[in-house]
């Protein structure tokens, strides 16, 4: 099957009740934000600005417990700024899974290799003993980190644990030298894939998430998602990148650019996704088939943000987790206060001109789902596409060219020319953005200081 049956089976089951009560607005995926703070400091990431007074808050623990519960979504994205880097972060996974949610940790992937060794080093026993050999073998442990984990130090302390119900969800927007160019920082994308092998050897699951700009080549996107159907990578979102508030003004005064020249308009989305349908029968595609020919262009959805929540240190945000008129003490609060009209685009005219070009999954997806503007056959797509088979993996892309950049020589500021050469020999420019401060396993260096202007920017869901 191409998802997990009991995992379909729950979200089905979730929105079959609410339509017999006929519930009109309920949530389907709680974007959960504990805190704001980031080990990285990606271009026109609105999150780390939008919030840049509150980046040292986090929310308690039992407040993102509690949110959980009083939206009661299926699933529970938990992202941020970086959610590895929450104190409580164990408790928060393991106290969601007793929740029965599908849980999904949305990470850049810097602390993940830290967070499966204590995971390693709580279960230690004589028998683990071939893994560890395994991820010594492809250098994804060290024989010292081997030396801690026999230890046991991690033995009854909360760890983040393989489950069936959880996802890794690696945040991923192109090869080496593109992404560690929108995360400005060398490293980053070697960190990523060292992560999610070791989460695969483990036997955690693990998807991508993946914003689409202006500047991204579609081509270099499919190359990735070939290089990680090798790897067995469990799924994928993928979403257009388009100029929410936060983002546009970071844009505009950080970097003294203008966002029209990064950011999607609703043409260029339906341009960028003109081959999606095709993609999610090569690749295992997260969302439904009919967002999928929304995206493409072929039909129109209403935007249903409320069914994806965003719950943060100030409160629900809403309307949705891209743009903020305001933050509420509950989701029924929320719900019941916002005029959810005044938003989104029918029939192709913006009721909000900040809506315009959004085409983002977390106001579209759920409405494949929840069968807004529904068409004969739908559901039936639905199902098919849910219950039908996993594509098949797809050996040749262990060949594809993945570390063309810092890896191989062409960083940004380490390859030939200082940095402004990319992975094909084209001329690049490049960022001021810092790096973050926090420790990370990634041993590549910052790769922004003293460079010049990006000429590629990234957005992301976050
Ligand atoms: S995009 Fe994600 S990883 Fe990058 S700075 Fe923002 S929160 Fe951090
Ligand atoms: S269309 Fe919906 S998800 Fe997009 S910005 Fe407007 S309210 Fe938010």
């Amino acid at each position: 099957m191409r998802f997990p049956l009991p995992l379909t089976v729950k979200i089905a089951k979730h929105i079959i009740k609410h339509k017999i009560k006929r519930t009109p607005k309920f949530a389907l995926v709680l974007q959960l934000e504990p805190l704001h703070t980031c080990n990285l400091t990606c271009t026109g990431c609105g999150r780390i600005r939008e919030y840049s007074t509150s980046l040292k808050d986090v929310m308690p623990l039992e407040d993102c417990l509690n949110s959980a519960n009083e939206c009661d979504a299926p699933m529970v994205s938990v992202c941020g700024g970086e959610p590895l880097i929450y104190p409580e972060i164990e408790a928060l996974i393991s106290g969601l899974l007793d929740q029965s949610r599908i849980v999904y940790i949305c990470t850049n992937g810097m602390i993940m290799r830290k967070k499966m060794r204590d995971y390693l080093s709580s279960v230690y026993a004589v028998s683990q003993e071939p893994v560890l050999q395994k991820l010594v073998d492809e250098e994804l442990i060290t024989d010292k980190d081997v030396e801690q984990i026999r230890k046991g130090k991690m033995k009854g302390k909360p760890v983040i644990y393989p489950s069936k119900w959880m996802y890794w969800n690696v945040h991923l927007d192109g090869l080496e030298y593109t992404h560690d160019l929108v995360v400005e920082r060398e490293g980053v994308f070697k960190e990523c894939v060292l992560a999610m092998r070791m989460a695969k050897i483990i036997g955690y699951q693990v998807a991508t998430n993946t914003t689409v700009f202006k500047e991204t080549d579609m081509a270099e996107i499919e190359q990735m998602f070939e290089y990680l159907s090798a790897m067995e990578i469990d799924g994928h979102t993928i979403s257009p990148g388009y100029d929410y508030d936060a983002a546009k003004k970071d844009m505009a005064s950080r970097l003294g650019k203008d966002p029209e020249e990064f950011f999607l308009t609703r043409e260029m989305t339906r341009e960028k996704f003109a081959r999606i349908q095709d993609w999610s029968e090569r690749f295992t595609i997260f969302g439904t088939p009919v967002y999928q020919e929304f995206l493409a262009g072929k039909r129109e959805l209403t935007c249903t943000a409320w069914a994806i929540p965003t719950r943060n240190v100030a409160g629900w945000k809403a309307p949705c987790y891209l743009m903020t008129d305001g933050h509420f003490g509950s989701y029924h609060e929320m719900l019941d206060k916002v005029e959810w009209e005044k938003y989104g685009v029918v029939d192709g005219v913006a009721r909000d001109p900040r809506c315009e070009n959004c085409m983002v999954h977390c106001g579209y997806d759920p409405s494949g789902a929840l069968g807004t503007n529904y068409q004969s056959g739908d559901n039936w797509k639905n199902m098919v596409y849910n219950f039908g088979p996993r594509p098949k993996t797809i050996k040749a892309g262990a060949d594809i060219a993945a570390f063309n950049g810092v890896t191989n020589g062409h960083g940004h500021l380490t390859g030939p020319g200082n940095g402004h050469h990319n992975g094909n020999g084209q001329t690049n420019g490049h960022s001021k953005g810092s790096c973050g401060s926090e420790a990370s396993e990634s041993n590549g260096s910052c790769a922004t200081n003293g460079a010049e202007e990006p000429t590629l920017v990234q957005i992301s869901k976050r």
